[in-house]
C-alpha cells in the first residue's frame, strides 16, 4: 500500500518537474501580440524581439506581477509587444515611458537586481530588409496609391514583419548588462474630491489654486480665466 503511494507521489513530482521545465523561458507566441495590437507590423515584430532578448538575458518569464520592470524610450507599435511578452504593462506601473524617440529598452529583474539595456543597432533598418516598404507606405499615406499598391503594401508588411521575427538577434540589438537603480513599486494613493468639478482625483495629482485642492483639468481652465 505504502509503495503504491510513494509511486504515486513520484509520478506527481515527475509531472510537476516536467511542467516546470516547459515553463523555462517560455516566450509567448507572436500571435498573442497581434491579437492585442490589432495588426501585424514590423514595429511590433521588433518589440517582440527586444522582449525576447531581454527575457533570454534575464532568464525571466513574463512578469505576472511586478518582478520585471521595462523602461521604454518610445511609444511605437513595439511597446505593445513588450507589454504582451514581458507582462510589463502601463496599468501595472512596471512599464515606464521615457519620451526619447529611441528604439531602446531597459529591463530590470527586481528579484535578481539584474538589468539589461536592449538598443537597436544603427546598422539595422527596415529599408535594409526591403526598401520598397518605405516607398509604398508613403504612397499609400499620401492617398495616391492604387488598390493593387495597397494590396502590395499589406503583403510586404507581412513579409517584412516575418523577416524581423527571423532576423538574427545579435544583428538587431545591442544587449548590454547595466547597473540601474530599481524603481520603486507602484504606489496606491488616496483620492479626494475636486471642489470645482466634483470628480475624484488621486492625491498625488492635485494642484493648489487659491488654497483649494483642485484637479489638473480645473486648474488649467481656472488659470486661464
Ligand atoms: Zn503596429
Ligand atoms: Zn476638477
Amino acid at each position: 500500500m505504502k509503495a503504491l503511494k510513494l509511486e504515486k507521489n513520484k509520478l506527481e513530482l515527475d509531472k510537476k518537474l516536467e511542467l516546470d521545465k516547459t515553463n523555462i523561458k517560455k516566450i509567448k507566441p507572436f500571435s498573442d501580440v497581434t491579437e492585442f495590437h490589432g495588426h501585424i507590423c514590423p514595429g511590433s515584430a521588433l518589440g517582440y524581439r527586444a522582449a525576447e532578448a531581454a527575457l533570454t538575458q534575464l532568464s525571466s518569464e513574463s512578469s505576472p506581477d511586478e518582478e520585471l520592470v521595462a523602461i521604454v524610450e518610445n511609444d511605437s507599435c513595439a511597446v505593445d509587444a513588450v507589454q504582451v511578452v514581458t507582462g510589463c504593462t502601463f496599468g501595472k506601473g512596471n512599464l515606464i515611458f521615457q519620451d526619447y524617440g529611441k528604439q531602446v529598452y531597459t529591463f530590470i529583474n527586481r528579484n535578481t537586481g539584474d538589468a539589461v539595456r536592449v538598443s537597436l543597432k544603427s546598422s539595422f533598418n527596415m529599408d535594409k530588409i526591403d526598401p520598397n516598404l518605405g516607398v509604398l507606405r508613403r504612397k499609400v499615406r499620401s492617398g495616391k496609391a492604387s488598390p493593387q499598391e495597397k494590396d502590395e503594401l499589406e503583403k510586404l508588411v507581412g513579409e517584412v514583419s516575418q523577416k524581423v521575427l527571423d532576423y538574427p538577434l545579435e544583428d538587431l540589438f545591442e544587449v548590454k548588462p547595466v547597473e540601474i537603480q530599481i524603481p520603486p513599486k507602484a504606489k496606491i494613493f488616496k483620492s479626494l474630491k475636486c471642489p470645482e468639478c466634483g470628480e475624484m482625483v488621486s492625491e498625488h495629482r492635485v494642484k493648489i489654486l487659491d488654497g483649494k485642492f483642485v484637479c489638473m483639468d480645473c486648474f488649467k481652465s481656472l488659470k486661464k480665466e
